[in-house]
């Protein structure tokens, strides 16, 4: 039965925005998605495909950086859900490639939205990254924490997510727009891509799988499958109950546990599996020097993580939204398999 309402997903070309949007078709609405380049649709074949033939799908060109960009995707929409935002580590200049598309971005489309007459939802895709930049082993966070130690300097790309969520509360605080806001911040987030290019967060677990990685390091991170977080958006934007922010992962692990899984999964003969123990302190001083000579964002990511177990509470996301997290382990196993599929990680 198809739903007659219309909702705007920013970024459809990203790896979130596309399961979203095919999991609102699937469930009747008609979707309004922003690309950035509608002449360059032709690299992402799936999405030009689904366009031509799904009537219930248009495309729009939207680029985060450009003024009223967003206005006829917005139109007319009962809900939007905002997505697009650079997610990379390791940039030339923080402030032009990372900090402004993510603030003057989230601006943009809550501004077309406060214009519309129609949007009554905003659900925005933030981050862990805006939670913690720095986990320490005796905090369980929680919805109520914030990354107060991110800079231009220092993890530039969670000093981004946190400034573009920080600016998306207080457009709330100070426009009174007639929408409401939610936000999802989702962890680490692995499973099957729709799209060719493959996503920072895979390509991490294709680093360890290919000798990027000098060994097992104490390094842990909450996972989640991109169907779940498509999931927790779609019923944020569906549930008039949900309010505020959601912490949105599954079960966390520890690298040694990731590197466990995969060889349980078959792949140490056709891949370098990490195996020199680089845990403990010693390990993570060793580390930590090295660290010096990667690139400078992955760089300050270890010098800020290693040895800082992160726990989270996950009860909100689940009590309010009944979101089902798939275990860690099933995603990222089929995360290598699709990496293999599209030809991101190629066997020795
Ligand atoms: P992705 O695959 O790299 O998608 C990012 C999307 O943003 C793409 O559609 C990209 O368009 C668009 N975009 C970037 N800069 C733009 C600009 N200046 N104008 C218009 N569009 C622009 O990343 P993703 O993993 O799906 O991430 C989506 C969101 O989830 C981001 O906000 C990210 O911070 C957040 N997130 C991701 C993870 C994760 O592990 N993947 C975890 C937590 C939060 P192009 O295709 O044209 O580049």
């Amino acid at each position: 039965m198809p739903n007659q309402k219309s909702i705007c997903v920013t970024g459809v070309t990203g790896f979130i925005a596309s399961h979203i949007i095919m999991s609102l078709l699937e469930k009747g609405y008609r979707v309004k998605g922003t690309v950035r380049h509608l002449s360059r649709l032709e690299k992402v074949p799936w999405l030009a495909e689904l366009a031509a033939v799904n009537e219930q799908l248009d495309l729009f060109e939207s680029d985060l950086l450009a003024k009223d960009s967003f206005n006829n995707a917005v139109d007319g929409c009962h809900a939007v859900i905002h997505t697009a935002s650079p997610y990379v580590i390791n940039v030339q200049d923080p402030e032009k490639d990372l900090l402004q598309p993510a603030v003057i971005g989230t601006e943009n489309v809550l501004e077309a939205c406060r214009r519309s007459d129609s949007v009554r939802r905003v659900v925005l895709t933030s981050s862990v990254a805006a939670v913690t930049d720095e986990p320490d082993s005796n905090i369980v966070l929680t919805e109520n924490d914030w990354n107060v130690s991110s800079s231009l300097k220092r993890n530039p790309y969670h000093y981004s997510k946190t400034m573009a969520e920080r600016s998306a509360w207080e457009f709330m605080k100070s426009r009174h727009p007639a929408f409401d806001l939610v936000v999802i911040n989702p962890f680490m987030v692995t499973g099957p891509s729709l799209t060719p290019s493959a996503n920072t967060t895979n390509l991490m677990i294709r680093d360890i799988m290919t000798g990027v990685y000098p060994g097992i390091l104490d390094l842990n991170w909450g996972f989640v499958d991109v169907r779940d977080v498509a999931a927790a958006h779609v019923l944020a934007m569906e549930k008039p109950e949900a309010a505020g922010r959601y912490l949105c992962a599954g079960d966390s692990l520890h690298m040694r546990e990731l590197v466990d899984i995969l060889r349980e999964g078959g792949y140490e003969r056709s891949f370098n599996l990490p195996r020199l123990d680089l845990t403990g302190k010693a390990g993570s001083m060793l580390v930590k020097l090295l660290s010096y000579t990667r690139p400078r964002d992955t760089g300050m990511y270890l010098r800020t993580h290693l040895g800082n177990t992160i726990r989270y509470d996950n009860a909100k996301i689940i009590r309010d939204l009944g979101v089902h997290f798939r275990p860690s382990k099933e995603s990222i196993l089929e995360s290598v398999e699709d990496m293999i599929a599209w030809g991101h990680l190629k066997k020795r």
